[in-house]
């Protein structure tokens, strides 16, 4: 609970009207895209870094929880108030998007939902790679803490790829920047990598500079099926090693395929066990010789059907299909544990081999789509969070498929970040002294530890991720 008298100095610096105590409010803010329910003690809907400035001091003064919110399409926690305290709810924070068409960048403003910066950059002729699944709801300020991607991760790399610049609000309260316009800086140590993809542990950001690249000038397009998900595998890594590097590779198994179809009939062949989507881009004379070579070389790797979209309709025809799994899946259960273990692209066919038998001996739901060309799977458990005996089964998936990706040599996670569930199995990756100096790094940022709280760090003794209370 927050003190009294911690409110009574909020309320001096936020009008009313941007600040929510009511507990029908409050439950607005308990959950995101991920898994459990936290209720806040008070949310509040900063205008500007000043605003947020004074605010970290009361909380630093008060030791209240601070969590910065988005749009609460964190798969992995991020913004849920495990702790309780204060939301700050910057998808509310001003709009500002101006495209500096001669630096080739992008200044934001962390509210900007990332949709609208692919639109006005593509309209300057320019280019934001980064695509999350979610571009057209999460904002930028939310992919730049978890250092999202998504299909296009695979040639053109993540959003902290792109962040040259921030504007960041410290726990203290001081207004600094990292990085700025120029695409070289060595000056001292690089916060700017250091912020992305911290979850809101390390302050608030405020504005973004990101970079921006030329519009590849064509795009090309196919799916492929497969009779077995091995053999899809074997297509993407085989691609790879031709030499190609397509701009986006991606996979869905049978389940996914299904799902769309049911939820919305998208043409995709529904009886076969695994589905690529291959895109290449760049000159259009190279585009259409390398297409054609992805799709020779699925064909060597069984594939029963190779489609090329003829057409810029039939391509993104295509890509609608692939952003509906996320929402198709979520209907067959009322429970989805969404996980990105990733592996070097060389292992992807073992690790869809493990997530086979990790489904069998678990006998669970556990549907394969993802980003593949770049050994980020999405691996999700379909359950139901009131059946108990099953929700210990899938704990127990959950660790094995960790314990898979860093045993192939890959991560916990690709793109959506640690958060509340993955912390139990940093030390796995990390080794006791990676973590530790993590550990470090966040106490001299934050010494009260009032930035998101209970995110990426595990708690003492916790060694495997809980889902039941
Ligand atoms: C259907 C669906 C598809 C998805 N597809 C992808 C995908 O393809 N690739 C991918 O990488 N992710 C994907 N995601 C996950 C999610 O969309 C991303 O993690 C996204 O970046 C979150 O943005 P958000 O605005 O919703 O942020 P939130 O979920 O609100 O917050 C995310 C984190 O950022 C912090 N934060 C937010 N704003 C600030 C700020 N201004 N200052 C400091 N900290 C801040 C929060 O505390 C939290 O830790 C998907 C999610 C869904 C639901």
């Amino acid at each position: 609970m927050i003190q009294q008298n911690a409110i009574g100095e909020i309320s001096g610096i936020i009008p009313k009207e941007r600040l929510f105590l009511a507990l029908e409010d409050r439950y607005s803010y308990s959950y995101d895209a991920s898994f459990g329910e936290y209720l806040p003690d008070i949310v509040i809907q900063p205008q500007s870094a000043g605003e947020i400035s004074e605010l970290l001091k009361i909380a630093n003064k008060y030791r209240i929880p601070v969590c910065p919110r988005g749009s609460a399409t964190s798969l992995s926690g991020g913004p849920l108030p495990v702790e309780g305290g204060m939301v700050l709810d910057m998808s509310r924070f001003p709009h500002k998007l101006v495209i500096d068409r001669e630096n080739l960048l992008a200044i934001v403003s962390p509210s900007v939902i990332t949709a609208e910066i692919h639109r006005k950059a593509e309209e300057a002729g320019l280019f934001y790679p980064p695509d999350p699944g979610s571009s057209h709801v999460s904002t930028i300020g939310g992919n730049v803490l978890e250092n999202s991607s998504g299909p296009k991760g695979l040639k053109y790399g993540t959003t902290k790829e792109y962040v040259i610049g921030l504007e960041l609000v410290t726990p203290q309260g001081d207004i600094i920047r990292t990085g700025g316009k120029t695409v070289k800086n060595v000056t001292g140590y690089d916060l700017t990598r250091l912020i992305c993809g911290s979850e809101g542990t390390l302050g608030v950001v405020t504005e973004i500079i990101l970079r921006l690249i030329p519009k590849p000038k064509a795009r090309k397009t196919l799916v492929a099926s497969f009779p077995s998900v091995i053999q899809s595998g074997h297509a993407i890594t085989n691609i790879l090693a031709s030499g190609i590097l397509p701009a986006a590779m991606e996979m869905m198994d049978n389940a996914c395929i299904r799902a769309v179809e049911a939820y919305q009939p998208s043409g995709l062949p529904v009886d076969d066990a695994a589905l690529v989507i291959v895109e290449v881009d760049g000159h259009p004379a190279a585009v259409e010789e390398e297409i054609a070579d992805c799709g020779r070389i699925c064909a060597e790797r069984g594939a029963t059907m190779v489609r090329v979209a003829r057409t810029d309709s039939e391509r993104e025809d295509i890509w609608k299909a692939r952003k509906l799994v996320s929402p198709a899946i979520t209907r067959m259960g009322p429970t989805k544990i969404s996980e990105d273990a990733t592996v070097p692209r060389s292992r992807i066919p073992e690790m869809l081999e493990r997530l086979e038998q990790i489904r069998d001996k678990y006998k669970l739901n556990l549907v394969v789509f993802g980003h593949a060309g770049d050994g980020n799977l999405h691996p999700n458990i379909i359950t139901d969070k009131r059946n108990i005996e099953e929700m210990r089964r899938v704990e127990d998936a959950v660790g094995e498929i960790f314990e898979a990706a860093v045993s192939l040599g890959g991560t916990l996670s690709g793109e959506h970040g640690i958060g509340t569930l993955k912390a139990p199995y940093m030390e796995m990756e990390l080794g006791k002294a990676g973590l530790d100096m993590m550990v470090r790094i966040k106490k001299a940022w934050d010494p009260n530890n009032i930035m998101n709280p209970g995110k990426m760090f595990p708690k003492p003794g916790q060694t495997k991720v809980r889902l039941l209370p």
